[in-house]
């Protein structure tokens, strides 16, 4: 684990965007590259009077965006992937060193992005005919809410800005976006190449604490909220919407369980689970987060998480070397380390990792922990970083209650020899999605988000971006 000071200058060249315009702050934030826990950027941050010209500037904006066509505003966000990929690495390289994840995993964030809007802009919303007969017509439209307010958290902020980006405006919305005060920098980069897409005022960025996005919740200008995070934050946004009835998608935590089944090859799949455990180091909402296999399999398995536990290369992730960065931020790392002591004291086995390098950095290596008990903070909290539990059972039906025995209901995941079978034990998790033989599958056409606790409405397909628009019908009387 490479540890050394950060000598870069400080870099300061970023702006805020408000109604076509690139501006500085009424404050500012210091970002913290988590490879060295040291400050190596800083950036403009908004106050209130820059929210409220922001939100007139967008439903100023609102007036003519909303009569462009899909055709026009997919031609836009395909202009807008071309420029993600032609600033793909000067992009990947700031991603990395605001965020900590290696460098290859920040180009495909930012190659996925591209290609999930361009995905999402081919999705066609059409006006349906519900009734046509002698008497009447009715029609049902769906038209654009207004002016979409996205704050998004610090685990992938490419991707989760550009999910509900592309879906406010393809629908016809005008955006007030905010990343997270940990990793707003190539937000703000984004919002540069926007400016020269976009007519004025229909995307602004605005750089902010959290009381930022909380004026946004608020805010009367605003029709909808879009919100990536936690659940303790999302309660808190859905409280604060309410006050005008705003629209809300909540995309929210998870801890996903994997059932692995008797019938499995663990060898076969343990590299499969291990990264979709481990990636990003564990910072991912749908990351597994509690792995229940049958005792017949258990210790096998172990062993083969094990050995990918010991190879995977934890490091800066600007080092090419590297398969998992630090944890993003101290509040995280102190949080994960932890429960990590609380684990080790509670009697519980740890099989790899556990102990956690002196240094700057917030390195964590990947920590697997077997016999832990059911309660414990491991398995009932989202750990959200590079420790997961393993779980024995040896009856399917309690392994199916377990995993359902939790206030989130985000995604999971069925491993077996048998795909069929498979599939009939995931209709039986209280998910969002449930895969099988996979993990964190997803795409532009197909719904993601979560049941329970884990959030509110859905994002991608027709589905979710029918969630940036009012239904509307059209009921007509003939004669
Ligand atoms: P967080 O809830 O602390 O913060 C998310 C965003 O909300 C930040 O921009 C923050 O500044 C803002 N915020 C904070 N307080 C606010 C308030 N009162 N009103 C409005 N905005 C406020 O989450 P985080 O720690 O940045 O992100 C990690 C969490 O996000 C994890 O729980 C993870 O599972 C979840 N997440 C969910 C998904 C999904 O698609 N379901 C995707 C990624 C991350």
């Amino acid at each position: 684990m490479a540890e050394r000071a950060e000598n870069a200058e400080l870099r300061t060249d970023f702006a805020l965007l408000i109604d076509g315009q690139l501006v500085g702050g009424e404050d500012s934030l210091d970002v913290i590259n988590p490879a060295f826990g040291t400050i190596f950027a800083r950036c403009p941050a908004a106050g209130r009077a820059q929210l409220d010209e922001a939100v007139a500037a967008a439903r100023r904006a609102f007036e003519s965006w909303r009569g462009t066509t899909f055709e026009h505003r997919a031609g836009l966000v395909r202009k807008m992937a071309q420029a993600l990929r032609e600033h793909q690495s000067e992009l990947a390289e700031l991603l990395t060193r605001e965020q900590g994840k290696p460098l290859s995993q920040s180009v495909a964030e930012i190659d996925r992005g591209a290609a999930q809007s361009e995905g999402m802009v081919g999705i066609e919303i059409p006006v349906e005919t519900l009734v046509d007969d002698d008497q009447r017509h009715i029609e049902l439209h769906y038209r654009p809410l207004g002016v979409v307010g996205i704050i998004t958290p610090w685990n992938a902020p490419v991707n989760l800005a550009l999910g509900p980006l592309v879906s406010a405006l393809y629908t016809g919305n005008t955006v007030v976006l905010k990343p997270s005060p940990y990793t707003p920098l190539t937000t703000l980069k984004l919002g540069e190449l926007l400016r020269d897409i976009f007519p004025a005022g229909v995307v602004n960025v605005l750089a902010g604490g959290d009381e930022l996005g909380q004026w946004i919740t608020e805010h009367s200008g605003v029709d909808k909220i879009s919100f990536t995070g936690s659940v303790a934050t999302g309660k808190k946004v859905a409280a604060s919407a309410a006050g005008t009835l705003k629209r809300v998608t909540l995309e929210l935590g998870g801890n996903d369980p994997a059932i692995i089944l008797d019938d499995v090859d663990p060898k076969a799949i343990a590299k499969k689970v291990f990264f979709a455990s481990f990636v990003n180091s564990g910072q991912v909402c749908m990351a597994i987060k509690r792995i229940y296999a049958h005792e017949s399999v258990y210790d096998e398995l172990c062993d083969a998480l094990v050995e990918e536990a010991n190879k995977a290369k934890v490091g800066n992730g600007l080092d090419p070397e590297t398969e998992l960065g630090p944890l993003q931020n101290r509040m995280q790392y102190d949080k994960v380390r932890s429960i990590i002591e609380e684990t080790k004291k509670s009697g519980a086995r740890i099989l790899a990792g556990g102990d956690v390098p002196e240094g700057g950095g917030y390195f964590i290596p990947p920590t697997l922990v077997a016999d832990v008990d059911e309660n414990s903070r491991l398995v009932r909290e989202e750990q959200f970083g590079p420790v997961v539990p393993i779980l024995k059972y040896s009856d399917l039906d309690d392994a199916v209650r377990r995993a359902n025995d939790t206030r989130y209901g985000l995604s999971g995941s069925v491993w077996t020899a048998d795909p069929e079978r498979g599939r009939q034990i995931a209709q039986r998790l209280e998910v969002g999605t449930a895969w099988v033989n996979q993990h964190r599958a997803t795409s532009a056409f197909v719904p993601f988000g979560g049941a329970k606790e884990s959030g509110l409405g859905r994002q991608y397909s027709a589905i979710g971006l029918k969630g940036y628009m009012e239904p509307e019908v059209i009921s007509v009387a003939k004669g």
